[in-house]
């Protein structure tokens, strides 16, 4: 039975953490309940692994030329959304592997941020219902992101050297996944839906505005009639013992 968990969720910390590959994803997945949680007064700091710099077929849109035009998007997606830091780690697009120099980047900015929830995609997820591949950089990043959590930002002397930055061991009390075939939790989303496709709107390098629009409201709002709810987003979440 899915439960609304966001309320009343606010401890002493005040910092949650959106993990993706690529500028846009987490617009696409979890800009409605990312508008939320900063309108209740957190901070959320987002974490593109790759530079986007593939995100174009077009032959006059090289990765040179389409990966600035894309932190520009992004820098703007999360400025409508109300977050206030982004971070792009500048991996390359297309080709990220859940490698230890990812985790340990990331076990770092957790350790440096300390969010107590952070919103990561599913890494066993290869496919889209009967339509789509997963992208394999979705799958990198979720995969990098769960082991950064956990064992990597909890355990001491996991990643040594992070210690002598001054980065002490932390503990992120829930992870949200995004694109799970278990959701068990969801987000309303219907006071958020309209900055979540403006948000998606700034990628005006992905997305055409009225398609994605429609296609927003129909996905998200198929969601929310689970719940009798207007529009939701949906996670699996586990709260870490
Ligand atoms: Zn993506």
């Amino acid at each position: 039975m899915a439960t609304e968990k966001v309320e009343g969720a606010a401890g002493e910390l005040k910092t949650r953490m959106v993990i993706t590959a690529h500028p846009d994803d987490s617009e696409f997945t979890v800009a409605g309940t990312v508008a939320r949680w900063v309108k209740e007064g957190w901070q959320v700091i987002y974490v593109i692994c790759t530079d986007g710099s593939r995100g174009s077929n077009d032959p006059d849109m090289p990765p040179e030329r389409i990966g600035p035009i894309r932190h520009a998007e992004q820098r703007e997606a999360a400025r409508i959304l109300g977050v206030d830091t982004v971070i792009f780690l500048d991996h390359e697009d297309g080709s990220l592997e859940p490698t230890m120099e990812l985790r340990r980047e990331l076990a770092r900015l957790i350790r440096r941020y300390r969010p107590d929830i952070v919103i990561c995609s599913d890494p066993s997820r290869y496919f889209n219902r009967n339509v789509y591949v997963n992208h394999p950089d979705h799958r990198a990043a979720g995969e990098a992101a769960l082991y950064a959590v956990f064992p990597s930002a909890v355990t001491r002397f996991i990643f040594p050297e992070l210690l002598d930055e001054g980065l002490e061991p932390y503990k992120v009390r829930e992870i949200y996944i995004t694109g799970s075939l278990e959701p068990d939790t969801w987000v309303d989303i219907t006071d958020t839906i309209d900055l979540k496709i403006t948000a998606l709107q700034a990628h005006r390098s992905q997305v055409d505005p009225a398609a994605v629009d429609s296609r927003m409201r129909e996905w998200n709002g198929e969601m929310g009639r689970k719940y009798g709810v207007a529009y939701a987003e949906e996670f699996r979440r586990m709260i870490l013992r």
